[in-house]
């Protein structure tokens, strides 16, 4: 019997899996990638395509951190778009079609050639136990990898089951065996398990669509990259079609909705509400006879078309028949039908900030197993998983991420302190400092922290401080330079003409007001680049509704301080209602912070806490 050793192990060579290998690789952790195929590394299961609204952000944020999904879909992207362009930088999401064949082959790439990262084909059927501590794996072949810890990121593949109507049958994903033996395992641990389902779309043949009659769209003249490190495109870009479905196509998917795997009660899984089928959108906007359907090409080189919108799990003859019905599809061939995909989930309230399973020392979740759906937070699990793996391992100290710095503090504590009734995506809207939280700012934010942590290679370091040192010049530059502004500029934009003494930093946030404007009045601007004058100006835009802000995330990060001990005794806490000491005695709050964000909390209920916690201190 084969027997190899590793600081860690990560199982599953998706998202997840992918960017929690490299970042405990990258934190120094000798480490094995183990994945059912090699060839299913980097395999966009759904989509092919990044970001996005929310998402986007957690991109920009794995880059920050020196992560691979930035630059993998950088080098894959066929066609970029900035989301929300024409609102302010704090909503705004870059997202970017990707050739998926590219994607998957850099993510190899990626993944083979970092040192102390290696790549092991295998399914993992069992774990090695040290106690009730999970000390490696155990692969089908019955070889054994020992580790300090495991990452498991096994996605749709926990006991997945595939639906196409009525038919129903055991799978990971289409072509992909599900991981039945391990779904069994994880039983024995008694985690709270559930049951969720998502769906996609078929494939069709991009050689049988009318594309003539079709509208197009382009991407951007002036793309916007995943990571602050991409200086240009890296392959030719392409444009989408657009069509829609209409009163036949929703007659033909009403007349048979008892068919749907879905409408017909073949599946108890619950699905994401804001990524819904063509039999969800029929029957909950009855009263639309259109939807918008992209048609994405999925590769450079590959005909296939990915119909954004039109997800599915009806039977085949039913998608054939409403897709023919769609304006430029009436000759479509489908190259492989859509499905929807039921799998286990662990309740994230499993776990504590790390992504590490409470009650079960040793072992670390992320992505789709968590109960989350998208590629974008299964990467970024992956990430925050991974490195605390490596940590832990290495007998190192975590590092955590707050609400305060980052989307990744904010899904990994909503997950961890609400978690989950349907498959959890990121949106801007969950987070409450938005305005700090930018995609653009995401290096700002958080690469500083990633050096600490060992995260970031030289390069990137290099990179770093360089522009730091470019932004805080030019900051200085304005901050140092007040003016009582009347009319400000030759092109005659008018700026607090309350004779209020300024500086230029603060006429800058005035919504018309560019540093070209400010030339005249402090020359030296005109020396800066400008990719540090673009990035002054937003963080001029935004500054003076930080204070009050920044003033809110202090008395959070006061509150994230008072931490309450893993073992604190919620039943001795007399005056507090059962059920939320029930609730309490489940997610078992890291801080003061999260016990306030418990669903159902009151401030008496946390004044009893913070009394007792400084009785015990
Ligand atoms: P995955 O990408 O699924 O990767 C899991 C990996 O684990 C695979 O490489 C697999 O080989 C490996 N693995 C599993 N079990 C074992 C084992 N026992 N031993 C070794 N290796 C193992 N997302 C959206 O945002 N919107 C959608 O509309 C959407 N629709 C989807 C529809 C379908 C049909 C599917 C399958 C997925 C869909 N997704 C959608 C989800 C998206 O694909 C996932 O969110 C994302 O891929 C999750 O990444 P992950 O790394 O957690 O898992």
């Amino acid at each position: 019997m084969k027997h190899s050793n590793f600081d860690v192990v990560v199982v599953g060579g998706g998202h997840a899996g992918c960017d929690a290998a490299h970042a405990a690789a990258r934190a120094g952790a000798r480490t094995a990638l183990v994945t059912l195929k090699f060839d299913g590394i980097g395999v966009m299961s759904c989509n092919p395509a990044i970001g996005g609204l929310g998402k986007g952000h957690l991109v920009r944020e794995i880059d920050a951190l020196d992560g691979v999904m930035s630059r993998v879909a950088d080098a894959a992207g066929i066609q970029f778009r900035l989301l929300n362009r024409r609102k302010g930088p704090a909503v705004q999401g870059p997202r970017a079609q990707a050739d998926r064949a590219v994607y998957r082959a850099t993510m190899q790439k990626e993944m083979t050639s970092f040192p102390g990262l290696e790549v092991i084909e295998g399914e993992v059927t069992d774990f090695r136990m040290d106690g009730n501590r999970v000390a490696g794996i155990v692969l089908a072949d019955g070889s054994e990898i020992s580790a300090g810890a495991v990452v498991l990121t096994t996605g749709t593949f926990l006991r997945g089951l595939i639906h196409i109507g009525d038919h129903s049958y055991s799978g990971g994903r289409m072509g992909d065996n599900a991981a039945n033996l391990l779904g069994q395992r994880m039983d024995g641990f008694g985690l709270p398990l559930g049951r969720l389902k998502t769906g996609t779309p078929p494939r069709l043949d991009g050689k049988t669509i009318d594309w003539n009659i079709l509208d197009s769209q382009p991407g951007d003249e002036d793309p916007v990259f995943f990571s602050f490190q991409t200086k240009g495109l890296e392959i030719r870009q392409v444009s989408c079609g657009i069509t829609h479905t209409n009163a036949a196509t929703h007659e033909i998917i009403r007349n048979n909705l008892e068919r749907s795997a879905m409408y017909g009660g073949y599946i108890e899984g619950v699905g994401p509400r804001y990524c819904p089928s063509i039999e969800d959108k029929v029957v909950r906007f009855a009263d639309k006879d259109s939807h918008q359907v992209f048609l994405e090409p999925e590769g450079l080189n590959d005909d296939t078309v990915y119909p954004n919108g039109i997800s599915t799990s009806l039977p085949q003859d039913v998608q054939e028949a409403y897709v023919r019905s769609i304006r430029g599809l009436e000759e479509v061939k489908i190259l492989q039908p859509g499905y929807a995909i039921e799998y286990d989930y662990v309740d994230p309230r499993a776990l504590d900030s790390r992504l590490g399973l409470r009650d079960v020392p040793g072992l670390f979740l992320a992505g789709q197993i968590n109960g989350t759906t998208g590629y974008e937070e299964a990467a970024a699990q992956g990430l925050v998983a991974g490195l605390n793996a490596a940590k832990e391992a290495l007998g190192a100290d975590p590092v955590t991420f707050s609400r305060t710095d980052s989307y990744i503090g904010v899904m990994v504590d909503d997950l961890i302190t609400r978690g989950v009734s349907e498959p959890y995506r990121m949106f801007t809207s969950r987070a409450e400092y938005r305005l700090s939280l930018r995609a653009d700012n995401a290096d700002q934010r958080l690469t500083g922290k990633g050096i600490e942590a060992g995260l970031v290679g030289e390069v990137r370091k290099a990179a770093f401080g360089d522009k730091m040192e470019r932004l805080t010049r030019g900051k200085s530059l304005l901050e140092d330079t007040k003016v009582t502004p009347k009319v400000l500029n030759s092109n005659g934009i008018k700026v607090g003409e309350d004779g209020k003494q300024r500086s230029l930093y603060q006429v800058l946030a005035f919504a018309d007001v560019e540093i070209q404007h400010l030339v005249d009045i402090a020359p030296e601007l005109a020396e800066l680049d400008a990719e540090t004058q673009a990035q002054l100006k937003k963080d001029a835009l935004y500054a003076t509704y930080l204070s009050r802000q920044e003033q809110d995330a202090a008395a959070l990060r006061k509150d994230e301080a008072r931490v309450i001990p893993n073992s604190f005794d919620y039943s001795g806490l007399e005056s507090l209602s059962n059920e939320l000491k029930m609730k309490l005695q489940r997610v078992r709050p890291a801080n003061l912070a999260q016990a306030g964000r418990i669903e159902g909390m009151t401030p008496a209920a946390l004044a009893l806490i913070l009394a007792r916690l400084n009785r015990e201190n």
